[in-house]
């Protein structure tokens, strides 16, 4: 297992334990639970004496295999792999932080991760502030004497907003807070935060790691200090650990990620560009276009474009609805970073609990659609976007 190792190697490779059947791909080590040879082993395993598994909630082959590959994608020391996306974000932050400290985040979260830290945090006695995180004045000023943690996402869901990680986590430091980056929408391949000076960075697996829609996943990355201080009980206690089915699937999904990424930004690219040059389209959004209002900071702190486009059509809700319904190959979903193309209409679907005055700080307009590319021939899909404009009056 090497640490030089280029991230497409690591991601076919690292982390894989072979048991004693030599089988070429990764083993389901399907089980709750592991015997011990005798009382004295059991008695030493659970003192930490000896290396081995306890049991499925702590830890378990197959997941520790998933865990040490995302180690060597992200450049982490440590990580915990979850149940889901939402399992891994809510443990890293409600580890970390007690009754009377307070929370600093970016108001432009995905939906769940929003409500963990403005409706479920304060139900424990901890102050949540949301600020505009794309200027760094806004999280100074939030700053308190109890400021414990700050959370981020960056590109942000659905309108691309990016934020300057390293001003964040200099910030940070600074009042000894943590910053918890939530890395999705830029993918492990395109911007390391822990590089950029987070101290924890958070995954929905179920997004492009599995990449092909079949199961939900989530992983917590970070120096092995702070998982022990922090994460390392709290995950033990309170269970949110991933199926080793799952953790199998995603180690198989894994595998694939830089090429499925790369044809998913080629189209995203693609797709971008037509769009802007349609009369339907008011404005495209593009993390990679010379259009995007942060372009500077886009520059310096992610190495790829997205795979995901947002885009405002000039006659709103009617527009966009006529646009998604006549889609052909790119269907309707909620979800993102599968290998089919997907679209959705954030003010009606995943947004659609914010007030209106919070869809409009977050520059969500009736009119605003987000594509998450898929792997399919991009000439396929300019097709099909080309047609189903048809639908839509300019
Ligand atoms: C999907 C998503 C989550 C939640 O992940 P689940 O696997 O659905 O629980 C969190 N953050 C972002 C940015 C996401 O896209």
């Amino acid at each position: 297992m090497s640490k030089t190792w280029r991230p497409a190697t690591q991601l076919v490779h690292g982390g894989t334990t072979r048991s004693q059947h030599g089988e070429t791909s990764e083993a389901i080590f399907l089980t709750q639970g592991f015997v011990y040879e005798s009382s004295e082993a059991a008695e030493a395993r659970f003192k930490g004496e000896t290396d081995g598994f306890i049991y499925a909630r702590y830890g378990s082959p197959t997941n520790d295999m998933f865990e040490k590959r995302m180690c060597m994608l992200e450049g982490a020391e440590d990580a915990r792999a979850t149940a889901s996306g939402m399992a891994a974000v809510s443990s890293a932050i409600l580890c970390q932080v007690k009754a009377g400290d307070h929370i600093v985040a970016a108001r432009a979260l995905f939906g769940s991760c929003r409500w963990v830290v403005e409706t479920l945090a304060p139900k424990y006695g901890v102050e949540c502030t949301l600020v505009d995180g794309r200027d760094l004045k806004n999280w100074e000023e939030a700053v308190r004497p109890n400021t414990k943690v700050f959370f981020l996402e960056s590109p942000t869901n659905p309108t691309l907003e990016v934020i300057d990680i390293a001003g964040v986590a200099k910030l940070a430091n600074q009042i000894g807070a943590k910053v918890v980056v939530d890395n999705v929408f830029a993918t492990p391949l395109f911007q390391k935060p822990l590089e950029l000076g987070a101290h924890i960075v958070v995954y929905s697996a179920t997004k492009h790691i599995d990449g092909q829609g079949r199961c939900l996943g989530g992983v917590v990355l970070a120096d092995k200090a702070w998982i022990d201080e922090n994460l390392h009980d709290y995950f033990r206690h309170t269970g949110p650990a991933m199926s080793p089915f799952n953790a199998w699937t995603l180690l198989k999904g894994i595998e694939t990620l830089p090429l499925r990424v790369r044809q998913q930004t080629e189209n995203a690219r693609r797709i971008a560009d037509f769009l802007a040059e349609q009369p339907q389209v008011a404005r495209v959004i593009y993390p990679g276009r010379k259009d995007h209002p942060q372009a500077d900071i886009i520059a310096k702190q992610m190495s790829g474009g997205s795979t995901l486009v947002a885009f405002e059509l000039k006659g709103g809700k009617e527009a966009a609805f006529a646009l998604q319904n006549a889609l052909e190959i790119v269907r309707i979903s909620n979800n993102l970073g599968d290998s089919k193309s997907l679209i959705t209409h954030p003010a009606t679907t995943t947004h659609k609990n914010l007030t209106d005055e919070a869809r409009t700080e977050l520059g969500i307009s009736a009119g605003t659609v987000r594509f998450s590319a898929g792997i399919e021939d991009s000439d396929d899909l300019v097709e099909d976007f080309a047609k189903a404009l048809e639908a839509v009056r300019a």
